[in-house]
């Protein structure tokens, strides 16, 4: 018995969720005492594939097959699962992200699995059930679900938990599906990037604005905030309503939730349909020029302040503190 880990890659680069999810699976074989697999599909170079060491895991299946040069769910869902079952991995686990939000359902169902989807804690394990803990009703409550299949599929909230890191050799073992055509019925021609800088549900920092910015031409400040600080940009509803930025970058209850360590949210009153999108950050900064805003009563750190003042000043800051 052992336990698989799908390690996601973006062109090519493992994801920083993929290592999370590489740390969660080694912390779990401690656990059950499992020997842990990583599982990569695509074409990714085997300098990355050698990275699965670094988070403990010995041994990773490559399948770089021209039918799954690009992501395709129900062809990679199949995969995973057959791979699951050729070394009886009685236990799958991969990143909630956009893609494992699709995968893992159908690799439970193709495996007869019990599924933890949007897991944010390691297994509270006795016996063959194990407890594990997601944030549900838009972050408002954490609840606990019990698995009680003898299979499991987990798929992890990205940056719920740090990946942690302990080396090891790794063995890189290459395997040739058998995919079928239906799985290959959907055909990707082509991915066109909207955008080269940081993928927003990936993102460690997301740097967020709202109506308080008066307009579009008012984003430069809140592009070059994000600049220095390596951070996705983000925004508010009425923002992307308005057109003044991409609806991609709308977080809340009607778009993307985030999950990033830091949040900073500059000229957002904080209403409650925002927040649900945002609430789980782990830490929250707020500006805004009014000290009754609700987003303060969420925040750890709040400026009370005009947004054209206080962002220039930080940009400032953070560029000196980095050139020092
Ligand atoms: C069904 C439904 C779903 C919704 N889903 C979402 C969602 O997913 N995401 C979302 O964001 N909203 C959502 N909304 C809208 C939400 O209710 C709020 O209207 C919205 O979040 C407000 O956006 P805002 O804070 O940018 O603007 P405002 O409410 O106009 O707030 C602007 C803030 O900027 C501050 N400010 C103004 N000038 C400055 C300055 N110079 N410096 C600093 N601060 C300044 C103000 O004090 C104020 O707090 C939803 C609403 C509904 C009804």
């Amino acid at each position: 018995m052992s336990i698989l880990v799908y390690i996601e890659n973006v062109e090519g680069a493992l994801k920083k969720s993929a290592f999370e999810s590489l740390s969660y699976g080694k912390a779990v074989g401690d656990l059950t005492g499992e020997k842990v697999t990583a599982l990569s599909i695509g074409n990714v170079s085997q300098e990355e594939l050698n990275k699965v060491g670094q988070y403990g895991v010995e041994k990773v299946i490559e399948v770089n097959s021209s039918d799954l040069g690009q992501f395709v769910n129900q062809a990679y869902a199949s995969v995973i699962a057959e791979v699951a079952k050729s070394i009886d991995a009685q236990t799958v686990i991969l990143s909630n992200s956009f893609s494992g939000k699709g995968l893992a359902p159908r690799i439970a169902a193709k495996l007869g699995a019990a599924l933890a989807d949007g897991a944010i804690s390691l297994p509270t394990i006795s016996g063959s059930i194990w407890q594990i803990q997601k944030s549900v009703f838009s972050n408002k409550a954490i609840a606990t679900e019990e698995l009680q299949e003898q299979k499991k599929v987990i798929a992890l909230t990205p940056n719920s938990l740090e990946a942690t890191e302990s080396a090891v050799p790794v063995a890189i073992e290459k395997y040739e599906p058998q995919v079928a055509a239906a799985d290959l019925s959907t055909v990707i021609k082509d991915i066109v990037r909207a955008t080269d800088k940081v993928s927003l549900p990936e993102a460690d920092i997301v740097v967020s604005a709202g109506r308080g910015l008066k307009g579009p031409e008012n984003w430069a400040m809140v592009e070059e905030l994000a600049d220095v600080l390596g951070a996705a940009t983000a925004c508010s509803k009425p923002v992307s309503d308005a057109g003044w930025r991409p609806h991609a970058e709308h977080v809340g209850q009607t778009g993307l939730a985030v999950t990033p360590n830091l949040y900073i949210a500059i000229g957002i009153s904080g209403a409650i349909q925002h927040l649900a999108g945002v609430s789980a950050s782990k830490t929250i900064v707020v500006i805004n020029k009014d000290p009754e805003a609700p987003f303060f009563k969420v925040a750890d750190y709040g400026i009370v302040g005009d947004a054209f003042e206080v962002v220039p000043q930080l940009i400032e800051a953070l560029k000196a503190y980095k050139n020092n």
